[in-house]
C-alpha cells in the first residue's frame, strides 16, 4: 500500500537513491534537506511526481502537515573533508537532528531508521565488524564529530525506543559509492573516479594497504528498506563484506576507466581506520539482504556516470 514517507537527507547521494526507489514503488515522499552537502538537483527528476522538497534544518524543529508513516534519517554530511570542515553542523545534526526527527516519528506514529555508520566502530580491534563490537574511537580527535555523533544519535535511538517506545531502526551504513556522488566531495571512489578521468595521478593516502568494503548504493537502498519493513530495532550492518585495499581499489578504477593515470602516495590523514570489514550474517539472517552488486559492476557504471558528468 502506498505510504507518506519523510526523507531526511533526501537530495544527498544515499537520500535520492532513496527517494527515487520509494516514489518508484508508488510512495509519496516529503524530502527534507538543508542543502549545506546535498543538491536539489539529486532529485529534480522526482519533483511534483510523488516528491516534495522541504528546504529545513533539522537541527531546527520539524513540522510537516497531514500524515507520515516512516521517517528515515540520512541527514549529515558524510565525507570526512566535509565533516570536518563542518563539524558543529555535523554534531548538530547527529544530536538535535536526531532527536527533532524522532520528535516528528513520535507525533505521527511513525516508524523512523537512523542511517548510522560503520564509523561507530572507529579503529575497529575487531575483525571483521560485528554489530557486538564496541568499537575503539578516539573522541577528540579530527573524525569525533562524525563519529560521536552516531554514537551520540544510536544512543537516542533506543532511549526513544525504551522511554516512548518510538519504533527505530539503527543501520551501521558501511562504504557506499555510486552515481551522484559528488566527484569532489573527497571520498576515495569519486577521487580515484576523477582522476582516472582527468588522466591525474591517483592519490592513494599512506601506503594503500588500509581496507574498506564497498557497497553499490542500489545495493545499499534495498537494505535500507527491508530493515525499514523488518520488525528489527539493530543495530544491523549494511555493507558489502568483500574487503579491498585501497592499492587495490586504484588499481582496478585505473583498468576499468582505461587511464593512463599513475599512482602517487600522499600522506594518511590522522586517525584513518586500518581496517574495516562488516560482518552482515544479522542483515543475512533476520532481512534476507545481502549485495549482488560486484566491486567491478558497481564501479564500471560509477565511472560512466562520471564521464557523463
Ligand atoms: N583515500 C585515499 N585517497 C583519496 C581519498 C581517500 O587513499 O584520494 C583513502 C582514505 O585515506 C581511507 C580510504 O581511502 O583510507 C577511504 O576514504 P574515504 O574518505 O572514502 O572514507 P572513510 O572510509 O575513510 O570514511
Amino acid at each position: 500500500m502506498a505510504k507518506r514517507i519523510g526523507v531526511a537527507g533526501g537530495a544527498g547521494f544515499i537520500g535520492s537513491h532513496l527517494c527515487e526507489s520509494l516514489v518508484g514503488e508508488g510512495n509519496e515522499v516529503v524530502c527534507i534537506d538543508s542543502l549545506i552537502t546535498g543538491d536539489r538537483k539529486n532529485i529534480s527528476l522526482l519533483e511534483g511526481k510523488g516528491c516534495d522538497f522541504l528546504e529545513h534544518d533539522i537541527s531546527k524543529p520539524v513540522r510537516i502537515p497531514g500524515s507520515i508513516s516512516q521517517v528515515y534519517n540520512l541527514a549529515s554530511p558524510a565525507s570526512p573533508i566535509d565533516y570536518q570542515e563542518k563539524p558543529l553542523e555535523t554534531l548538530m545534526a547527529g544530536s538535535f537532528g536526531v532527536k527533532n526527527l524522532l520528535d516528528l516519528a513520535r507525533e505521527k506514529n511513525a516508524k523512523y531508521l537512523f542511517a548510522s555508520t560503520s564509523e561507530v566502530y572507529g579503529n575497529p580491534l575487531e575483525h571483521p565488524q560485528k554489530e557486538s563490537y564496541w568499537g575503539n574511537v578516539n573522541p577528540i580527535g579530527p573524525r569525533s564529530c562524525y563519529d560521536e555523533a552516531k554514537r551520540f544519535g544510536e544512543a537516542m535511538c533506543v532511549s526513544y525506543s525504551s522511554v516512548h517506545k518510538t519504533d527505530v531502526k539503527i543501520a551501521r551504513i558501511f562504504n557506499t559509492y555510486g552515481s551522484r556522488m559528488r566527484k569532489n566531495d573527497g571520498r576515495v571512489v569519486p577521487n580515484f573516479i576523477d582522476q582516472a578521468l582527468h588522466k591525474k595521478p591517483l592519490t592513494v593516502y599512506g601506503k594503500g594497504d588500509q581496507t574498506r568494503s564497498f557497497c553499490f548504493v542500489g545495493d545499499m537502498v534495498l537494505g535500507l528498506s527491508a530493515l525499514m519493513g523488518s520488525q528489527e530495532r539493530g543495530p544491523i550492518n549494511l555493507g558489502n563484506p568483500k574487503e579491498t585495499t585501497i592499492q587495490e581499489l586504484a588499481e582496478l578504477i585505473i583498468s576499468l576507466s582505461k587511464s593512463p593515470s599513475k599512482i602517487v602516495y600522499k600522506g594518511l590523514p590522522i586517525d584513518d581506520p586500518e581496517r574495516r570489514l562488516p560482518d552482515i550474517s544479522l542483515a543475512k539472517q533476520k532481512l534476507g539482504w545481502g549485495p549482488k552488486i560486484g566491486l567491478e559492476d558497481g564501479l564500471l557504471r560509477t565511472i560512466k556516470f562520471f564521464s557523463a558528468d
